[in-house]
């Protein structure tokens, strides 16, 4: 008989519930360690062993993955969420599906039932308060499952998908269980465990290296496999082909002067997309995709980038890390993040109004050079962006290389985070080039994020007047060819009185161009109502109300509008700085936050207003 087979599931919910409300990891960490002694029966003289040592490996892991559902590899999701167990419960317990505790479990996010309910949840919001108030007085008071019986039942529940099957294999786990039993069981499923206490605290406990092997493998089973090999130890973290590692992760800065300090030697700044992670692995003629969170996404994406891959990579065997992306050929844009896996979960056939894109920032590992091992993620960025450009031919258009420029100083950021923003990129990515890839930790010495929402910005409030617009053009653009998608932006010079000032004494300052903030349909309503009015723009000629205005470059716009025929926009953004490219004047990272069809092109603000925001901002 092994452990598991032996050992009592009440036992260890007692454990979980003890260290659910333990304070501090010392103290949870203690609490599990005397579990794991108690059940391996390790013996005081040799108690210093390590945890992973003290069972056998498929004990270990038996007993790990009810303690870290969330890492569990095997049972990925048990495919349902709150709604899915509440109706398992309602058919376990034989309530009538009208009754009032069928229907606080069904809705047992709605405060209003739950407080008329007898025995109000002791969390309102907690789906397992709510549970635990409908089955206090229906549960056994002892039970005699243990921790291997509880994982046969939870492996079947996770394989089979016929409804009836399910009920019958859930009625037989949870039917003889107390609540405490029922409620940790709901929490493993539903993996949501709550204990207070990191996963990497617990893998650094189990043994030195498995949180490393986990980073590198994802995998429950073989980290307990691994670390009870005696003297087992990561010396170098190399990338394993056809096994997910940890994907680098940024962190938020909001700081931009502390930037340059953090990365000395310069850094890489890329825009941010909005898709979804995938770490692509290329064995031969074969590839899998990996997620974000390790998951297995093949059958989603696979179909859609494999010969692309096959015609644009030079290498045998690589792992890729980039972002994939759909492509609204129609819109000439990238879908939002939730319309990638509407699209292709829902296995639509993209047809071809949509392209799936795979955004490639950066190789881990290629088999290119046989002296050299092929895992690659100790060598610094540049070196892998420069491995990068000589392995993939991105002439394809599913296949490409994220654009990234060199900085240093704060002003590089800004201006990037400017140019990005203005192309319709969520943000920026700032990547230290001397560092190498760091596995599944943000550090802000390695890759930070930026994004305007994360400056909420000095300027609110901001009334502007469009004056102009920049036909959407190119890839990142979110609208069709030929219409406008960017505009030109601007102040009145001082307020202006209807009833004495003439409409040619109006002086207008041009502060900028915004092209985010509003969605794509009003876009559209904006483009359609001032469609009739627009006049293309003659860098000769300029209209007399823009003629003070420094229109230089990419500032002149295609087309100009009449102020007393255009539209006043409410702004925000984060500092005004000066500028020689328009009136003296330009506002960074603006953003629209609505459009005011109930202003008057004249109501908007004044250059004054502009100026006393900026001498309450303090920039950077
Ligand atoms: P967020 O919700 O901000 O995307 P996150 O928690 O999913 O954050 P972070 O590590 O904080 O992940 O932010 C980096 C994420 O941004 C990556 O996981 C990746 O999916 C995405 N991303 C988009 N463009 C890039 C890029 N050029 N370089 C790196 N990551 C990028």
């Amino acid at each position: 008989m092994t452990i598991v087979e032996r050992e009592s599931f009440r036992v260890f919910t007692d454990v979980l519930e003890q260290t659910s409300k333990a304070k501090g990891s010392e103290a949870k960490l203690k609490i599990i360690e005397d579990f794991w002694k108690q059940i391996s029966r390790v013996s005081s003289s040799n108690a210093d062993d390590c945890p992973s040592r003290m069972m056998e490996p498929s004990d270990s892991f038996s007993v790990l993955r009810l303690l870290l559902p969330e890492l569990d590899d095997e049972r990925r999701s048990f495919g349902m969420k709150e709604k899915g167990l509440a109706e398992l419960y309602i058919s376990v317990l034989e309530l009538d599906s009208q009754s009032f505790d069928a229907q606080r479990l069904r809705r047992w996010q709605d405060p209003n039932l739950q407080q008329q309910a007898g025995e109000i949840p002791a969390r309102l919001g907690s789906f397992f308060s709510v549970l635990e108030a409908v089955l206090r007085h229906r549960c056994s008071d002892t039970s005699c499952l243990t921790i291997a019986q509880v994982n046969d039942s939870l492996n079947e529940l996770n394989t089979v998908l016929e409804k009836e099957k399910r009920k019958k294999i859930f009625h037989r786990l949870v039917s003889n269980c107390t609540l405490t039993e029922n409620i940790w069981i709901s929490r493993i499923i539903l993996k949501e465990m709550h204990l207070g206490i990191r996963f990497e605290h617990i893998l650094k406990w189990f043994h030195p290296s498995a949180l490393e092997d986990y980073r590198l493998t994802h995998s429950l089973r073989r980290i307990c496999e691994d670390c009870f090999q005696p003297g087992f130890h990561i010396t170098s973290q190399d990338i394993i082909l056809g096994q997910p590692a940890s994907v680098s992760l940024a962190k938020r800065q909001e700081n931009l002067q502390r930037i340059p300090y953090l990365m000395p030697d310069g850094f890489y700044l890329e825009p941010k997309f909005d898709g979804e992670r995938l770490q692509l692995h290329k064995k031969g003629d074969e590839i899998q995709c990996f997620s974000r969170n390790a998951l297995d996404t093949t059958n989603l994406y696979g179909p859609h980038l494999k010969s692309a891959i096959l015609l644009c990579v030079d290498a045998q065997d690589c792992v890729l890390d980039g972002e994939v992306l759909l492509y609204n050929v129609e819109k000439q844009s990238f879908e939002h993040f939730d319309q990638i896996r509407h699209y292709v979960s829902k296995d639509i056939e993209l047809g071809e109004n949509f392209f799936i894109t795979f955004m490639i920032f950066d190789v881990l590992y290629v088999d290119q050079n046989q002296n050299a091992p092929p895992s690659i993620i100790s060598f610094p960025l540049e070196t892998r962006k420069e491995i990068l450009k000589g392995i993939v031919r991105p002439f394809h258009s599913q296949i490409r290389l994220v654009p990234y420029r060199e900085g240093r100083t704060v002003e590089d950021i800004k201006d990037a985070m400017e140019d990005f923003v203005q192309q319709k990129y969520e943000g920026v990515v700032i990547k230290n080039k001397k560092k190498p890839y760091v596995l599944g930790e943000r550090d802000d010495e390695v890759m930070i994020k930026l994004k305007p929402d994360y400056f909420t910005g000095f300027i609110h409030d901001l009334d502007v007047l469009i004056l102009g617009a920049f036909i959407g053009t190119g890839y990142s653009k979110q609208i069709r060819l030929g219409k406008p998608s960017h505009f030109l932006i601007g102040l009145l010079e001082k307020d202006y009185d209807e009833s004495h000032d003439r409409l040619s004494d109006v002086n207008w300052i041009v502060i900028g161009k915004v092209g985010s903030g509003y969605s794509y349909e009003q876009l559209e309503c904006l483009q359609d109502k001032l469609a009739p009015f627009w006049k293309p723009f003659d860098k000769k000629s300029p209209p007399e109300h823009l003629k003070n205005s420094l229109l230089k470059a990419d500032a002149v716009p295609d087309y100009w509008i009449e102020p007393c025929h255009s539209v006043v926009l409410t702004i925000h953004a984060y500092e005004v700085r000066p500028s020689s490219i328009y009136s003296g004047y330009a506002v960074r990272f603006p953003r629209v936050a609505s459009i005011r069809w109930d202003k008057k092109w004249y109501e908007c603000s004044t250059l004054e207003e502009l100026i006393v925001s900026q001498e309450t901002s303090s920039v950077g």
